[in-house]
């Protein structure tokens, strides 16, 4: 009987995938707040695989504990179901501080849940890094330039945010945070690093959160027309998840405390991005013009020269990251159809 249950209990054992073997004294503590997020959950992967301890804070309001299965039971890591607007205790080393919907649909669809997040919610995990004196990143935005009128942007640029607009709970929220982050260095001490994030795309991110990437791959690949709001002539910039998180930990590790943009500076339009994915999915989904949304920024793109040179960071060349995208969202899509494991 014994025995039995123990062949059984192993032969049900999880495997991970691998990770760097550290001493105690080597291996860091570190939380990561929507961890369980697109960007998050790529974070957690590299923190994990460079054997560190991670507990993930998250609850679980637009992440999805799917992206970090494949970590949970490992004796390294740790899931908390948790909203940040409420108090937390822990005791850690390091802080990245993602939590925040960050997609548009998702943070209008409850402006004051956003504001509390990102104002509140920043305001308990600054509170916490002053009691554990831990550093804290905070994942910043491009937003907080609104709609721009310097272009592209350095991070000398205060910006042209709408502060009563649909936007506003997510620009403004941001714009709280890094305040709180500041504030939280010059009079408390606490050693803070502020990333101004770019668009980012690539594996997990949401199919059906209503951003550009995910809506025109998820059309061009059922067929349906690809969706542009206004006349298309809008630009943006986008990194893949990859450098994103080499470009976080190299700010983590670096001694920099005032914000940093970590963006792709190749800029295109809307118009061009449709055709982009039209071409590498073969789709003969047609382009269809929608009304253009209210404050939606026209143009967009980072100065990076910063990251440059505090960080010795900048994205590596984009072929074979569009490449992979493309081939895991028509392998996620392909699996769904046809209910198999493995194709
Ligand atoms: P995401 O929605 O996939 O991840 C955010 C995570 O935070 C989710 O897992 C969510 O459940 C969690 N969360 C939200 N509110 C919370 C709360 N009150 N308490 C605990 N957890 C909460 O978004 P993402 O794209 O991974 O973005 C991560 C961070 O990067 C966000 O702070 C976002 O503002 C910033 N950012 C992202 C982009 C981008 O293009 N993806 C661009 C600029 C900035
Ligand atoms: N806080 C927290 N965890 C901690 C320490 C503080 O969530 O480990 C919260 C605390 O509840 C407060 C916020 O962080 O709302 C700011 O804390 P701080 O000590 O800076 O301010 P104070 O409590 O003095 O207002
Ligand atoms: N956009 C579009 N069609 C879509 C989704 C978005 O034309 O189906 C446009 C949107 O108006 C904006 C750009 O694409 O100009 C990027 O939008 P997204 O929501 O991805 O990101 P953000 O506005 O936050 O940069």
């Amino acid at each position: 009987g014994v025995l039995e249950n123990d062949l059984r209990l192993a032969s049900c054992a999880k495997s991970f995938p691998r990770v760097k073997f550290r001493m105690y004294t080597d291996r860091k503590r570190v939380l990561v707040t929507g961890g369980a997020g697109f960007v998050g959950s790529h974070l957690v992967d590299r923190l994990m695989q460079d054997g560190h301890e991670v507990i993930v804070v998250d609850n679980v309001y637009t992440g999805r504990r799917r992206n970090v299965q494949h970590w949970i039971g490992h004796e390294n890591f740790q899931l908390v179901t948790h909203d940040i607007v409420n108090p937390l205790y822990m005791e850690v080393e390091e802080i990245y501080h993602l939590a925040s919907p960050a997609s548009p649909p998702h943070y209008m669809s409850n402006p004051i849940k956003t504001l509390k997040t990102n104002a509140l919610g920043t305001l308990n995990i600054l509170g916490l890094a002053k009691r554990v004196k831990a550093k804290v990143l905070l994942a910043s935005t491009s937003e907080v330039y609104g709609d721009p009128e310097v272009h592209p942007q350095p991070e000398t640029y205060w910006g042209n945010v709408n502060p009563v607009g649909p936007r506003s709970c997510y620009d403004e929220g941001k714009r709280i945070a890094e305040a709180f982050a500041r504030s939280y260095h010059e009079y408390e001490g606490v050693d803070v690093r502020i990333a101004r994030i770019f668009n980012t795309y690539g594996p997990r991110m949401h199919m059906n959160d209503g951003r550009v990437v995910s809506n025109f791959v998820t059309q061009a690949l059922s067929g349906q027309p690809l969706t542009v709001y206004g006349d298309g002539t809008q630009t943006r910039s986008f990194q893949y998840v990859s450098d994103l998180v080499d470009g976080l930990l190299a700010l983590m590790n670096s001694s920099y405390t005032m914000p940093v943009n970590l963006g792709n500076p190749e800029e295109r339009t809307v118009m061009d991005f449709a055709r982009i994915v039209l071409g590498m999915t073969g789709s003969k989904s047609t382009i269809v013009h929608k009304p253009s949304v209210e404050d939606d920024p026209q143009k967009r793109r980072p100065v990076i020269e910063l990251a440059k040179q505090v960080l010795g960071w900048k994205p590596k060349p984009p072929v074979e990251q569009v490449e992979e995208l493309t081939r895991r969202n028509i392998e996620r899509i392909l699996r769904r159809m046809t209910d198999v494991k493995s194709i």
